[in-house]
């Protein structure tokens, strides 16, 4: 059909305008909370932030007037959302330990006061008698489970708590359960509807890019204002922020120092880790969602609900955990969709920490598993192709050709796209592509002699006849000074863009950082090609715009 993304009765509109506020349904919403509604399934919906997911278990019980119940795993996200929900004259609550008058509010609920309940997920496995005189009175609508990717051991984020979670479907079989996350590899997506014993799921995969997050990486100095200030704009002689940033560091230490960086500069902000009072900790909170200070210096701890849409400006200060954290953490920028910024600020021995913890897992496939993660997240850090098609590679298969190569992308890109222009000066700009069969060719012979296993600056090193120390091993070689036809800047410019075009590829070093750049069987077929003298027929033509 043509419009599976509004429904065609206009009664679904109407509660939309009357409670939500919104005029039509997001793409993906109508078609999750139809299969909820009208066909009963259970659901897995991956969506990536911004798209929407509150409505999608919010929507159903305020139509209907019955009941749904909601897992979650932050009691002050919930007290939120519950807060929010009554400001729109829709009646909810929160039932667990933290919540006192317990007696009145179960009563009102299963009178049927309540459209949404909401609870933890450990409150939720023990209160099935609970859940079961709700759906006999009232009528259960759905079951959700908002984060449902803490139920895998495969993803970054796993709470025990969760896998008990599958016991609601077998108690509820009829009553439909949706799961929903904003990040789920291919494994955590499995895991979920195994664990959560979904029925034939809907499955929904918004995909991951966030277009409006520009993604950049730039080392440690050892002077941590320094390295702030570059992240700022300056004013006179004041520097700030463009608007609300949040900082992550790896430890409440780093979180303290970040903190003394920035009252050097008279910039407000308040640290938030877990080591703080709570009273301190909702104090921070609150001050950057009502603008009084502009940046919160936080641990990881400082994360899963925060919901302030405008935030601008998202720094890693230390290496991410791993991949999906990352993913995650910078996916607190820019909800509002409006232009925002992810920079992760690093040195190599920010690993270390991280390393360490991994390597004192016992079971060897999840130590492994975790390796594959922080390798992931070195390569990201390291590379001088696209960032942000290493970084959807790592939840996406799909085809990522399409994927950066724009200003807005990340900052390889946009060097990438300088260097090409400038890099590459005479080589026939405005005339249209150039054939750099020959060019090519030298290269690949320095990347095989080199034997693979440098990144791009030995070959082309090699290439320029440099007399530094680290390529005396290789002066022997007729390769050795067989380029200096060329700049060094022009090897590299041309390395660049053939990782590009898909002729090199990168690889991570085992140790997480670095790379290693070797052809690719496009680069071998085409190489073998001109081995045989025909070059001719596929000159390797490149544009300096890319
Ligand atoms: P997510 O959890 O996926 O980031 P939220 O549920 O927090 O998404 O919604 C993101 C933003 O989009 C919120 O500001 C919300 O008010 C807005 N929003 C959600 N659905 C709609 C809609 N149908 N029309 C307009 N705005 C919407």
């Amino acid at each position: 059909p043509d419009n599976i993304h509004q429904p065609e009765d206009p009664r679904y509109q109407e509660v939309l305008k009357q409670y939500f506020g919104y005029s039509k349904f997001r793409p993906f919403q109508w078609k999750i909370i139809n299969s909820i509604l009208n066909d009963k399934r259970d659901n897995c919906v991956i969506m990536a932030t911004g798209y929407g997911k509150s409505l999608t278990f919010q929507f159903a019980s305020v139509y209907t007037k019955r009941v749904s119940v909601i897992i979650s795993p932050l009691i002050s996200l919930m007290q939120d959302q519950v807060h929010n929900l009554k400001a729109s004259n829709i009646e909810a609550c929160f039932l667990g330990s933290a919540q006192d008058n317990m007696r009145d509010v179960k009563d009102a609920m299963f009178q049927g006061k309540y459209r949404l309940v909401y609870v933890t997920p450990e409150y939720a496995s023990t209160a099935l008698d609970d859940f079961k005189k709700l759906d006999y009175k009232i009528g259960l609508d759905l079951i959700a489970i908002d984060e449902a990717h803490c139920v895998s051991q495969w993803g970054h984020d796993f709470r025990a708590s969760y896998r008990q979670l599958g016991v609601l479907k077998s108690t509820f079989p009829k009553v439909p359960v949706l799961a929903v996350t904003a990040t789920a590899t291919v494994e955590v997506r499995n895991d979920i509807c195994r664990s959560l014993k979904l029925i034939n799921p809907n499955m929904t995969c918004t995909g991951f890019d966030r277009p409006n997050l520009f993604l950049s990486v730039s080392p440690k100095s050892g002077d941590i204002a320094n390295d702030l200030k570059m992240e700022m704009k300056k004013n006179g002689n004041k520097f700030s922020f463009d608007g609300p940033t949040i900082i992550y560091c790896p430890t409440k230490k780093a979180t303290e120092e970040v903190v003394g960086a920035l009252n050097g500069m008279s910039i407000a902000c308040l640290p938030y880790h877990a080591s703080l009072s709570l009273s301190a900790r909702k104090k921070a909170h609150n001050s950057f969602l009502n603008d009084q200070i502009q940046v919160v210096v936080a641990t990881v701890a400082f994360g899963m609900g925060i919901d302030k849409p405008d935030v601008r400006k998202v720094i890693h200060y230390g290496a991410p955990k791993d991949i999906e954290s990352y993913y995650q953490e910078i996916g607190r920028a820019g909800r509002d969709g409006m232009p925002s910024e992810c920079t992760a600020i690093f040195s190599k021995s920010d690993f270390n920490t991280s390393r360490h913890f991994i390597s004192e897992i016992k079971s060897e496939k999840f130590r492994e598993h975790k390796l594959k993660m922080l390798a992931k997240m070195g390569q990201y850090l390291s590379t001088t192709s696209c960032r942000r098609r290493i970084l959807l590679s790592y939840f996406e298969s799909g085809n990522l050709a399409e994927i950066g190569g724009t200003e807005n992308c990340c900052d390889c890109c946009r060097l990438n796209l300088t260097k090409l222009k400038h890099g590459l000066p005479t080589l026939g700009s405005e005339d249209g592509p150039l054939d750099y069969t020959r060019e090519a060719v030298d290269l690949f012979k320095a990347i095989q002699y080199t034997g693979s296993r440098f990144g791009l600056g030995i070959p082309c090193q090699v290439l320029m006849g440099s007399y530094s120390k680290k390529i005396q091993q290789f002066q022997a070689s007729k390769v050795f000074g067989s380029g200096k036809y060329r700049s060094l800047k022009f090897w590299t410019a041309l390395g660049r863009s053939l990782v590009y075009e898909g002729y090199l590829r990168e690889k991570t070093l085992q140790s997480g950082y670095g790379c290693t750049v070797e052809m690719t069987p496009k680069a071998e077929s085409w190489y073998n090609k001109v081995k045989q003298g025909k070059s001719g027929d596929c000159p390797l033509l490149l544009t300096p715009s890319g």
